[in-house]
């Protein structure tokens, strides 16, 4: 059995506070970070920290004095483990001088295998804050309102902290248990190799007990499927497939964690008009032979409403002439895009005998040649 008093140099009688010293110098000196590659010192330095971690805690200093570092004995119930993720705790990092401590400690113990209490999810178990999940939802929009923004709500089903258990996810009537894969003590020793440590208990993550039944409203969780109703802002110039953030209204988290976010992505319907190219629209507007011959206003819709469009004189079909500004807004430069209007001519009805000839008279009173860029 291993000597903890030993292996710290104090003697059987030595104070919390001497045996915390005499840790502080010993994990200095065997650091690994100081030994790169030196396998005894980074075994010493295992046995140092598991020492301290005994000895450093009163209940448990009393139990090894009368059991032994392997006893079964741990503390009794209601007697309290160290807590999650206790291994170092009581270690002055900055007074070691070492800021990467922390990073040691997951590198040794990351690479042994070593089950992580920290990662280890049981259903009630002690564990750290955990972020909510984000959640996707998708929202069918008319092209006016992508184009203009809309402020709507929208009915969500998430998980939200549950209240029967106050988001502990514990059944409130049911016990707490020693934990039986470590005895209580928190700890439990591991072979690897020729190599044998101490580590946190997995089943337990080092606390000793097992936390009483899961609560039943929740299975466990700590939070609850719940519908609400959410008053969501979708900004102006949002196209088909955007998605819109909306924090902290996913999953809420567990432990204390953050809350997720609800992220919608916006169906954009088409419109009967209008065409979207990036944040640019374009349009078709039908115009009589004789309006695009002589010019003319004509009234056309936009984004905000009618507007009058001015056709030039002697306007050809399938020109595109573009109106500044009266595009989609761009949500990230605040900047519109342009209107694009594409002209085409109809051709008047020629059932009248008089308008076919009113036709020919203006072939021969003002004959032109509309090919003359064919021969050359
Ligand atoms: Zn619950
Ligand atoms: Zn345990």
């Amino acid at each position: 059995m291993k000597d903890y008093y030993e292996i710290l140099g104090v003697g059987r009688n030595a104070s919390i506070n001497d045996i915390k010293k005499a840790y502080r110098k010993l994990a200095r000196k065997y650091h690994p970070d100081l030994n790169p590659g030196d396998k005894t010192a980074e075994q010493r330095f295992k046995e140092i920290n598991e020492a301290h971690e005994t000895l450093k805690d009163p209940e448990k200093k009393k139990q090894y004095d009368l059991y032994g570092s392997l006893g079964a004995h741990g503390p009794g119930p209601g007697a309290g483990g160290p807590g999650r993720g206790g291994d170092f705790e009581g270690f002055d990092f900055n007074s070691s001088g070492s800021s990467t401590f922390g990073d040691i400690f997951e590198t040794i113990f990351g690479n042994m295998g070593e089950p992580r209490a920290r990662s280890g999810r049981r259903p009630g178990g002690r564990r750290g804050p955990e972020p909510g999940e984000d959640l996707h939802y998708s929202m069918n929009l008319s092209f006016m309102d992508a184009a203009n923004g809309i402020e709507t709500t929208i009915q969500v089903s998430h998980r939200q902290p549950c209240a029967a258990c106050k988001g502990k996810g514990i059944d409130a009537a049911s016990k707490q248990s020693t934990c039986p894969a470590c005895g209580g003590r928190g700890r439990v020793q591991k072979q690897s190799g020729f190599m044998k440590f101490g580590s946190v208990c997995p089943n337990c993550g080092g606390s000793g007990v097992l936390p009483g039944a899961p609560c039943r409203a929740c299975g466990g969780d700590g939070r609850v499927e719940t519908t609400s109703r959410l008053r969501v802002r979708i900004p102006a110039g949002v196209d088909n497939d955007s998605k819109v953030r909306i924090a902290g209204k996913g999953n809420a988290g567990r432990d204390g964690g953050p809350a997720g976010d609800l992220i919608i992505t916006v169906r954009v319907a088409p419109h009967k008009v209008f065409r979207r190219s990036g944040h640019d629209l374009e349009m078709t507007l039908p115009v009589t032979y004789a309006e695009a011959a002589l010019g003319a206003k004509i009234e056309i819709p936009t984004l905000e409403g009618s507007a009058l469009f001015k056709v030039p004189p002697g306007t050809a079909c399938g020109q595109r002439l573009r109106l500044k500004g009266k595009g989609i807004i761009n949500p990230k430069t605040r900047e519109n895009g342009d209107l694009y209007v594409e002209i085409r001519i109809v051709p008047p009805s020629t059932k009248d005998l008089k308008v076919r000839e009113l036709l020919k008279e203006i072939e021969r009173v003002a004959p032109y040649d509309p090919r003359e860029e064919l021969r050359r």
